[in-house]
């Protein structure tokens, strides 16, 4: 997970019912693309849609899979855009430049030659976040250059490298010490052997250093992530520099058979995925990343063995539940709080200003997934799992109910337990925020239809904002166009003021339906 965090500090502010399929950008898979999708810099793009009021617009536009910000990849296409030899010549040139100056093969070597080196001999530049051998000292003089890293040091990189802090497209939060021993503890407990870690570089990094110390682990990991500066701490079959929106492996085929190989060993016994996205991407192209991921460990499996599943956890806040269980139906949302050392807010428990609203979803039984009582976690015989300290189980429901930590009280007149902070509002007909205004909008999410955010605080916004920035350009580039064509009289000033207008008015007409 990574992306915009912050703007969960705002998820206080709760909606409560669903308004479906308003207005926002989907990504559409297309069951039989006549073309394939064209290429970004960071693999095949993915193509979307924008809806307005749950209708989609007709005219479909290929974009980033990765990146949420137009400054970091700004490919737009529409569907049906037929571009020149030219301009294709062009964009695959653009691809090209975009890539690192290293392959992964020279990353590997460098490392070997690193880690020959004497202790005062391992420099690592901070303003280029880069392991640097005696032939590049020059180039990096006037920078800010560490000297002595020890082998400690290169264990860990999650703390060497400076997190990446780009809120849209790749925010890297790191789990907290307690998070981070708490699921490589589960491993052995759990029977596992493997863990592919999917966007998780600090878990990845304290099961190599267990299992290369004194402890008994021999647990292995293969770290697959975007972010090229792993490349230089891991050989080619512990790291893979992939796109986990697209399910696209930057070093080609060499390191899809690196990952294969890794599911499929030992007829795919003990293996785990644990993923934990930027969330500011949206669901469904992770999920069908994800269910590739599990479709290449499957085929390693014999006949016999096919109504086994693939244990995954994967990260998420909890207010993506529904969303995560339609792509994923026998994942359930475990209780345990996941918190990160590079967040302020979100820390466990009540020392931080918040609640982290982040879970493991996964399809191993909660019931074998003990949480530390030490934190107040306990175990629910009715439920089978483990919950947190203040999660009672309802008797109506006949469920451990909470989902942010709290305690829930049932509401008799929707038949449901619903946050403490709620009150059955009759107008409604539903529990709502006391302070709620009644009939209008129906509340829950204009973007994604969730009912625990608002649209100032979805998860989709920055994807929906980009694409729409994208469409608008694009129209801006159209009218120029036009309007070079067209003499018209009309000033510019004039024409977005009347627009502007429309757009407020068409707002208004929207909130007030
Ligand atoms: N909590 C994790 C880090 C999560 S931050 C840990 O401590 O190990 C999200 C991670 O996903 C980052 O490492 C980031 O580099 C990676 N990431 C972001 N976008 C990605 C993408 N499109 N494909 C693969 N990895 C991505
Ligand atoms: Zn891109
Ligand atoms: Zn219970
Ligand atoms: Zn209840
Ligand atoms: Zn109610």
């Amino acid at each position: 997970m990574a992306a915009p965090r912050d703007w969960l500090g705002a998820v206080e502010e709760e909606g409560n019912s669903g308004l479906q399929g308003s207005s926002g950008v989907e990504v559409v898979f297309p069951s039989d693309p006549a073309t394939p999708a064209p290429l970004c810099p960071h693999g095949p793009t993915l193509l979307f849609v924008k809806v307005n009021q749950g209708k989609e617009e007709s005219r479909r536009f290929y974009a980033c899979s990765a990146c949420r910000d137009r400054k970091d990849c700004n490919f737009f296409q529409w569907e049906d855009e037929k571009l020149s030899e030219a301009r294709l010549a062009a964009r695959e040139a653009h691809n090209r430049r975009c890539q690192p100056p290293l392959s992964r093969t020279q990353c590997a070597e460098r490392y070997l030659k690193f880690i020959e080196l004497p202790l005062p001999e391992r420099k690592f530049c901070q303003r280029c976040q880069q392991l640097l051998l005696p032939d590049d000292w020059e180039k990096h003089r006037e920078h800010w250059v560490v000297g002595n890293i020890s082998v400690g040091q290169l264990g860990r990189p999650s703390q060497l490298l400076r997190p990446l802090e780009n809120k849209k497209t790749n925010a890297q939060y790191l789990f907290a010490e307690r998070t981070c021993h708490f699921l490589v503890d589960l491993l052995p407990a759990l029977g596992l052997t493997r863990v592919l870690c999917v966007g998780t570089p600090r878990l990845h990094e304290l099961i190599r250093l267990k299992a290369s110390g004194d402890e008994k682990s021999n647990i292995k990991s293969l770290l697959l992530d975007i972010d090229f500066r792993y490349s230089q701490f891991y050989m080619e079959d512990s790291f893979c520099r992939y796109n986990m929106f697209n399910h696209h492996f930057f070093d080609g085929k060499a390191a899809l058979e690196v990952c294969r190989t890794f599911l499929q060993e030992d007829k795919g016994e003990g293996v785990i995925m644990v993923t934990d996205p930027p969330f500011g991407g949206l669901v469904e192209p992770l999920a069908v990343t994800f269910k590739k991921l599990i479709a290449m460990w499957k085929e390693g499996q014999s006949q016999d063995s096919s109504h086994k599943e693939l244990p995954v956890f994967w990260i998420f806040p909890y207010f993506f539940e529904s969303r995560i269980r339609q792509f994923f139906p026998s994942f359930c949302m475990l209780d345990y709080q996941v918190d990160y050392d590079n967040h302020a807010l979100y820390k466990h428990g009540k020392t931080g200003r918040k609640q982290s609203p982040v879970r493991i979803f996964t399809n191993i039984p909660p019931s074998k997934i003990i949480l530390p009582s030490e934190e107040g976690y306990r175990f629910c015989p009715l439920c089978q799992r483990y919950v947190s300290l203040e999660n009672q189980h309802c008797e109506h429901c006949n469920s451990c109910t909470s989902k942010d930590g709290r305690k829930w009280n049932h509401c008799f007149l929707c038949k449901k337990c619903v946050k403490p902070s709620w009150i059955h509002c009759s107008i409604c007909g539903h529990c709502a925020l006391p302070d709620h205004s009644c009939g209008a909008p129906k509340d829950g999410c204009f973007i994604c239809g969730e009912l625990d955010h608002k649209r100032s605080t979805c998860p989709q916004i920055t994807a929906s904002k980009k694409v729409i920035k994208a469409v608008r350009k694009q129209k801006q580039r159209k009218r120029k166009k036009t309007k070079m064509e067209t003499v018209k009289e009309q000033s510019m000033n004039h024409t977005s003021v009347t627009r502007k207008k429309k757009r407020r008015e068409r707002a208004h007409q929207y909130l007030c339906s």
